[in-house]
């Protein structure tokens, strides 16, 4: 583990950035912490639960001297398992209230609580949409291994909605929502500094996942390009993200997003071609057969290849047809739409 002084970065206003470590390629999400005078800090989007990040809040903590009573509240910004995940941890230590969206969640609910059928539905969406069947265990295995990762659930949730103003770091902040990557996902924006405290819906350098998922929005890569032309429209002088470091260019960084996707689509019309062919073989030919050794990788990048099918299924650009694949079973295959 790197030492805590590249871990925690000091930013204007008091505020902590703390780089909570990650098992997966992105390496690390950001917390932040922002002083709240005598009632101590409030802390957003804790970090994944695992044995390790556990020991590094305990040392954040004791490297800033604070107790676990200096912590006054969670905020999560969306209910992924690297923010959402220590948000029941930190409230058992705490005795804190957690803050996140209704829809964020009643997904945190649906995806991981108790009983939840959600690894399974999941995981037979993907074998419908071709997911090698050789796959399957290792997928369900992913799915179901997050249980342990974002519990304890927080027993004390407050709801908090777009539209709203919420007050945290001696700032009122206008509260937005965003769709695409996380439904739910809350921004928070201070019209007189022009910051943006904005999760996973505009990252630097890092595309944020798009993924269709059963029973979650039917078209998520509209709903995410749909956010980001209306979130376009903020003054921003800064963005503080889940992921990477804070930067400025929030108007450029929202073109190259709405760019990139329009260009992933032609290439997927591009490699489909004359075939017809499943997601997951859309996703290989898109992302590379490596993916098969990384369960969670694939997964994204599978979700991330239906959400634009979806996508130009409705601009009419492919048109899909179910039938029998390799397995015997139901299987749906794409190709492009002849005019
Ligand atoms: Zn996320």
């Amino acid at each position: 583990m790197r030492t805590m002084n590249e871990r925690i970065v000091e930013l204007d206003g008091g505020w902590l950035q703390v780089k909570v470590p990650l098992p997966y390629s992105l390496k690390w999400v950001n917390a932040y912490l922002l002083p709240e005078g005598d009632s101590g800090w409030t802390v957003i989007d804790p970090g994944l639960r695992l044995e390790e990040t556990e020991v590094f809040w305990e040392e954040v903590m004791r490297s800033r001297n604070l107790a676990w009573g200096d912590i006054a509240r969670i905020v999560v910004t969306h209910h992924h398992p690297d923010h959402y995940g220590m948000a029941g941890w930190f409230q058992e230590r705490a005795g804190a209230p957690v803050w996140m969206s209704p829809v964020a969640h009643s997904n945190a609910n649906r995806l991981w609580g108790d009983g939840e059928t959600f690894s399974e539905q999941l995981t037979a969406a993907f074998l419908r949409h071709g997911l090698a069947g050789e796959l399957e265990d290792a997928m369900r295995a992913h799915l179901t291994g997050f249980r342990a990762k974002v519990s304890p659930h927080p027993s004390e949730v407050r709801l908090l909605s777009p539209g709203e103003t919420f007050s945290m770091g001696g700032v009122e902040w206008d509260v937005h929502g965003g769709e695409g990557h996380a439904p739910g996902h809350l921004l928070f924006h201070d019209r007189t500094s022009g910051r943006l405290i904005g999760g996973d819906q505009v990252l630097t350098d890092i595309s944020p996942n798009i993924g269709w998922m059963p029973g979650g929005d039917p078209d998520p890569l509209l709903s995410f390009l749909d956010s980001l032309r209306r979130l376009r429209a903020l003054e921003v002088s800064e963005v503080f993200p889940g992921h990477r470091s804070p930067f400025a260019r929030f108007r450029e960084r929202i073109d190259e997003l709405l760019d990139h996707h329009g260009r992933r689509m032609n290439k997927m019309a591009e490699l489909i071609g004359e075939r017809e062919l499943t997601a997951f073989e859309v996703c290989e030919l898109l992302f590379g057969a490596r993916l098969r050794d990384n369960a969670h990788n694939l997964r994204f990048a599978l979700a991330e290849t239906i959400a634009h099918l979806v996508r130009m299924e409705a601009e009419g650009t492919v048109v899909r047809a179910a039938r029998a694949g390799a397995s015997g079973e139901a299987t749906e295959y794409w190709r492009l739409e002849r005019s």
